[in-house]
């Protein structure tokens, strides 16, 4: 998310003389690779390819209403949901409860919930505000493996205002993200009930899901959201436009309606990238649709063909942060490097998901690492961050502070990755990691992905077994 507690956590270390004898990252990324090193072009050939998604995932949609105030969001939530285990309830996340986003003045109710399976609903606290991070819908028999169920819920959402959170509104603008109840599903696991935590920061887990998306809005209103788009439709007599979209492998959903300008590109590769800017806003939305067209190409080079096939960025008030949605981004900042930071976690969170709560290095320092790699200013600002104390691959509930998650996760985590990816020779590091992807595309990956990707890189797994991001 969030790629602002970066700065904040690596000048904490910076001049703390933590470190002796680092080299500068700035030279070592660009140094020449050791001629030990097996080709990628032979690398890639024990490649599997992208993987597909699992055709039994779920469908989820979603239908949201922007009410006039520009402060309220009703909607109706449809889940098709065929588990890979039994299952007697479904979980719901009520991401907007969280400490951090309430305090802002949001709030996620259920106002109700329908369907022939449903014996009964509650909510769960998970260490959120009321009603509660955690909405369970208990069956009135077991789920089998394999069997399917649909649900509706119906809700209501309050954006909040004042800060730079995933659901909000100032000026202008309204946006949501996460703003439904989020089917918390691991595949082959089963529901994350992980608590929230204090600091800021993702802890959700949650499945590709094949997603369709409606938001009515006042009609001088702009929607910029995930999935691809359709035109809206013409004025109602209420004054109001409906726009869709439709994105089959979304594993969450960002929605933002506002008095944007809207600037159109497509990629060489055919990504469709519309950039949007508020009145007044710099970048302009043009400025923003070529700069985001160049990350993609720079994050390509590294990472492979863009997961989707579009991206929407809507740019909103400069809160410093940008907040990754599956193609879409929450972009709050002028910053370039932000910007490359959010594009490359449409592979590393969109497409290859993570439990966010409990392995929030395998999505934040691989964002930090490709933004490094495009961008060698920031690859400087990580070089302090080796010397950071403690283990990469924490969970959440590990850090105490927002200083001490940016500073281990982003920080240490990207310049672990630098310094892995120097130790095992560039090309071949970048290859494998494009195997982890390919290999990852569309399912939650986990630490023993990343291991099974640099099982013949041994140079590197060693950096990354002694950062504590892999276990030994
Ligand atoms: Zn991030």
């Amino acid at each position: 998310m969030n790629r602002a507690p970066l700065r904040t956590a690596v000048a904490a270390v910076a001049g703390a003389a933590l470190l002796s004898g680092c080299t500068s990252f700035v030279d070592t990324v660009t140094a020449p690779e050791p001629a030990t090193v097996s080709s990628p072009a032979v690398r890639q050939e024990s490649c599997p390819g992208r993987a597909e998604p699992d055709p039994d995932r779920p469908r989820v949609g979603l239908d949201f209403r922007l009410a006039d105030d520009l402060r309220t969001v009703t909607g109706t939530e449809t889940v098709v949901f065929t588990p890979d285990r039994p299952v007697e309830e479904l979980v719901f996340r009520l991401v907007p409860n969280g400490p951090d986003i309430a305090s802002a003045g949001s709030r996620l109710v259920v106002d109700a919930v329908r369907g022939d399976d449903v014996a009964g609903s509650r909510y769960e606290s998970l260490g959120a505000s009321g009603p509660g991070g955690g909405y369970v819908v208990a069956l009135d028999e077991p789920l089998e493996a394999g069997d399917t169920t649909e649900v509706e819920l119906d809700f209501t959402l309050t954006l909040g205002s004042g800060g730079f959170e995933r659901v909000g509104s100032d000026e202008d603008v309204s946006w949501w993200a996460s703003g439904a109840p989020l089917l918390a599903w691991e595949p082959g696991v089963g529901w994350a009930r992980d608590p929230f935590v204090e600091i800021s920061g993702e802890t959700t887990t949650s499945a590709a899901a094949d997603t369709t998306v409606r938001v009515s809005a006042p009609a001088d209103l702009t929607v910029l959201m995930t999935g691809d788009q359709a035109e809206p439709t013409a004025p109602d007599a209420a004054g109001r436009r409906t726009w869709t979209s439709q994105e089959p492998v979304a594993r969450d959903v960002s929605v933002a309606a506002g008095r944007f300008t809207t600037a159109e590109r497509t990629t060489p590769e055919g990504v469709r990238v519309t950039a949007g800017a508020l009145p007044g806003a710099e970048p302009t939305a043009d400025e923003l649709a070529d700069a985001t067209v160049e990350a993609i190409a720079d994050l390509e080079e590294h990472l492979g063909p863009f997961p989707y096939g579009t991206l929407t960025v809507p740019q909103l008030p400069d809160y410093r942060g940008g907040i990754e949605y599956p193609s879409s981004i929450l972009q709050a900042s002028p910053s370039a490097e932000v910007l490359v930071h959010e594009v490359a976690h449409m592979w590393f969170y969109g497409m290859v998901g993570n439990s966010q709560y409990r392995d929030p290095w395998l999505d934040e320092a691989f964002a930090t690492w490709a933004e490094a790699l495009v961008h060698p200013s920031s690859a400087a600002e990580l070089e302090p961050a080796l010397g950071v104390h403690g283990d990469v691959g924490a969970a959440m509930d590990d850090f105490r502070t927002q200083r001490q998650y940016g500073a281990r996760v982003y920080g240490k985590g990207g310049a672990v990755l630098l310094a892995a990816r120097e130790a095992a020779g560039a090309e071949a590091f970048d290859a494998a990691v494009r195997c982890y992807v390919d290999a990852a595309a569309w399912t939650i990956a986990t630490p023993e992905d990343v291991a099974a990707a640099l099982a013949d890189l041994p140079e590197a797994r060693d950096v990354l077994v002694d950062a504590g991001a892999l276990s030994g």
